[in-house]
């Protein structure tokens, strides 16, 4: 499987944040999203082949985690995902998976972290098309939520995102408890202008606020 890096920090967002945390990020995306914070796994995918026998052993060089998070990219598509996620969990490891839930795989997963992607995601260009027709797939978001624990995360950009995301949640029947709204951004001022009236939002409809931790404690950079 294609792995563009496998690092050990805080979990930066979700209901999840600051429990420390093995990253294992897959390249390989089917979105490309507008604002792509790893865009080295999606635009412009990077990356070494490693077997599962190896990112185990890599993630196994921090003892001290008990979560791994299997993220990306979209994990969901990678090469070895459904078997490298059971061998996490054989050894008794919390796992998580970061998806944008728009491909189903049977893999083992203790926390389902489900981020569909609004329309402020869709970008300009030659990939505008196959973005908009795979971003949303109501089918695959059911079937995740019904067979995982999970939480559905999105990333607000502007005020009349909302009403996409009461929507989809209306549509999937989601508890508001299972919601989490996040800023747009990779700057410490935006991320905080913007969760102010994020905040507001949260408190209107029962749903969670997220910070980015990550962003906050090391800035945007890659591997923490
Ligand atoms: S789904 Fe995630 S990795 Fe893929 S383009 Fe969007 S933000 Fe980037």
């Amino acid at each position: 499987m294609r792995i563009a890096e496998i690092f050990y920090s805080v979990q930066g967002e979700g209901c999840l944040v600051g429990v420390p945390s093995v990253f294992v990020r897959t390249s390989g995306c089917n979105l490309r999203c507008s604002w792509c914070d790893t865009p080295y796994t999606s635009w412009n995918p990077e990356g070494e082949e490693l077997s599962v026998d190896v990112v185990l052993e890599r993630a196994a060089t921090f003892p001290a985690a008990r979560h791994i998070v299997l993220t990306g990219g979209e994990p969901m598509i990678a090469s070895g995902i459904v078997q490298l996620s059971q061998r996490f969990r054989e050894r008794g490891t919390h796992v998580t998976i970061e998806t944008a839930g728009t491909v189903w795989a049977e893999v083992a997963c203790d926390l389902m972290s489900i981020s569909p992607k609004l329309s402020n995601s869709t970008p300009e260009g030659v990939f505008r098309a196959q973005h908009e027709k795979l971003r949303l797939q109501p089918s695959v978001l059911r079937t995740l939520t019904g067979a995982y624990e999970y939480q559905l995360k999105f990333v607000v950009a502007r005020a009349e995102d909302v009403a996409e995301i009461c929507a989809l949640v209306t549509e999937l029947g989601a508890p508001p408890g299972k919601v989490i709204l996040m800023p747009e951004g990779v700057e410490a001022d935006v991320l905080r202008e913007r969760g102010v009236w994020i905040a507001d939002i949260c408190k209107e409809h029962g749903f969670r606020f997220s910070p980015r931790l990550h962003v906050d404690l090391y800035g945007n950079r890659r591997g923490v």
